[in-house]
């Protein structure tokens, strides 16, 4: 914590002419309302400003995945036209269209429950099809 931004960075050991110039893009950002460098939604966008200044640690962590193999209700997996590609099946993460765009994370057990469910039915649809019994 620090009362200006210089006094900031001095703290945390990185130029203070480049964390000002970090936070006054930023700044520019929210004046705009629209962040062309990070994509960072326009109701996030509040400009830094006032004092006390507090830097916390920051890291990426990895949930799940969005998107993937599309496929459908009996885990095949669909090519570009929709169609099924025969012998290929997907489940969990692999598989796309669980969750749209975006993951919630107060849905309990939602990505762990359909990777069972789907990762189960994969398994046995793919085995079925290598029996010579459909799907
Ligand atoms: C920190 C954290 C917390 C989470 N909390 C929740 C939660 O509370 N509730 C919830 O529902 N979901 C939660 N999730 C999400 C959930 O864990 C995943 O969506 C789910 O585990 C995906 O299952 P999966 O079988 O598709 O993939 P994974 O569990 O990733 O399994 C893929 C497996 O394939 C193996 N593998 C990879 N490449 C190869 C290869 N080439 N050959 C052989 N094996 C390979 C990997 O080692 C791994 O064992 C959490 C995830 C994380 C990371």
């Amino acid at each position: 914590m620090a009362e200006s931004i210089p006094d900031l960075a001095v703290k945390l050991g990185i130029p203070p002419e480049q964390l000002a110039l970090t936070i006054e893009t930023y700044n520019s950002h929210c004046l705009q309302n629209h962040d062309g460098e990070f994509a960072k939604a326009p109701e996030y966008l509040n400009k830094i400003e006032k004092k006390n200044f507090y830097a916390v640690t920051s890291s990426f962590r990895v949930f799940t995945t969005l998107g993937g193999l599309q496929i459908d209700r009996h885990t095949r997996v669909l090519n570009r036209d929709g169609e099924i590609i025969e012998g290929l099946y997907a489940g969990g993460n692999c598989s796309g269209g669980m969750y749209g765009s975006d993951y919630s994370i107060l849905t309990c057990g939602g990505a762990l429950g359909y990777a069972v469910y789907s990762g189960l039915t994969a398994g046995k649809n793919s085995a079925e099809y290598i029996k010579g019994i459909n799907p």
